[in-house]
């Protein structure tokens, strides 16, 4: 579950984020759409402490990671990032690791578990994934499709209850899409608790139970995707779908 309280952030004088409330129950996707700039990335980072919110709550699954700008000690940031994960538009894959040895990273220097019990955790997750047949090969081998797969893969190896998605797909040609969004929907049906910045307004569709609009540092609107694509109460709103299409 993520719960986010009356959060503030500023860069220098800079207002980023400006009153935001939201919650995930568990077990939902939440998708967070707008315009360039309104602080959804911003939001998210918050969330995992990559930034530290000025003012507000922050807490992930009942643990209260930021309360008015005071973030964690570090050991409780480490416990928070095991339980959090986040995937970015960039795969941050280790270049000079597989893919196996990708995923299996964190558990082994994380959580101490032998490498032969990791392993077989990784080869699961890559099956998962659709991976398997690439786990003894380098990241530069893999289309962004794979490398975007197997970051959710390495992602999914701390066991996190919560999973932060920025923009996954953007850097991706557009034939490879798909196969992302997919292990992201089938993640969201296994009842993962998600928080998704996508422009991806199908997946949104199809996958989110809320969608929250911002713009300019703030929440504009929240609701069912029928709602928010179908019913916009916000001109906002509206003027940002409009520019989509
Ligand atoms: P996009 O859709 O382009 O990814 P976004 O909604 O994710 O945009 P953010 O990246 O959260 O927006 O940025 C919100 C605002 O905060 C922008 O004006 C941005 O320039 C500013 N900003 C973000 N990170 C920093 C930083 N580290 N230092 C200074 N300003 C920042
Ligand atoms: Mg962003």
């Amino acid at each position: 579950m993520i719960e986010i309280r009356n959060v503030y952030k500023s860069f220098g004088s800079t207002e980023v984020l400006k009153d935001v409330s939201l919650t995930v129950q568990p077990s939902r996707t939440t998708v967070v759409i707008g315009p360039s700039g309104s602080g959804k990335s911003t939001l998210l980072r918050c969330c995992n402490c990559l930034e530290t919110a000025d003012r507000g709550e922050i807490r992930i699954n009942h643990r209260t990671i930021i309360a008015d700008g005071k973030p964690l000690p570090d050991k409780e940031l480490n416990a928070l990032r095991a339980e959090t994960g986040m995937v970015f538009q960039s795969f941050n894959l280790f270049p000079h690791m597989t893919t196996v040895e990708n995923v299996m990273r964190a558990p082994v220097v994380v959580r101490g578990m032998a490498k032969a019990e990791a392993r077989e955790l990784a080869m699961g997750l890559l099956r998962k994934v659709g991976l398997d047949d690439k786990a003894d090969v380098y990241p530069s081998t893999l289309s962004g499709g794979q490398k975007q797969r197997a970051a959710i893969a390495r992602a999914l190896a701390m066991k996190p209850k919560v999973m932060l998605f920025d923009e996954p797909t953007s850097a991706l040609d557009p034939e490879l899409v798909g196969e992302v969004l997919q292990v992201m929907k089938t993640l969201a049906e296994e009842g993962m608790t998600m928080m998704v910045v996508t422009h991806e307004m199908g997946f949104a569709r199809e996958v989110a139970d809320t969608v929250v609009v911002m713009a300019d540092g703030r929440i504009v609107e929240s609701g069912s995707p029928e709602q928010i694509f179908t019913n916009p109460t916000q001109e906002r709103t509206r003027g940002f779908l409009r520019a989509l299409v």
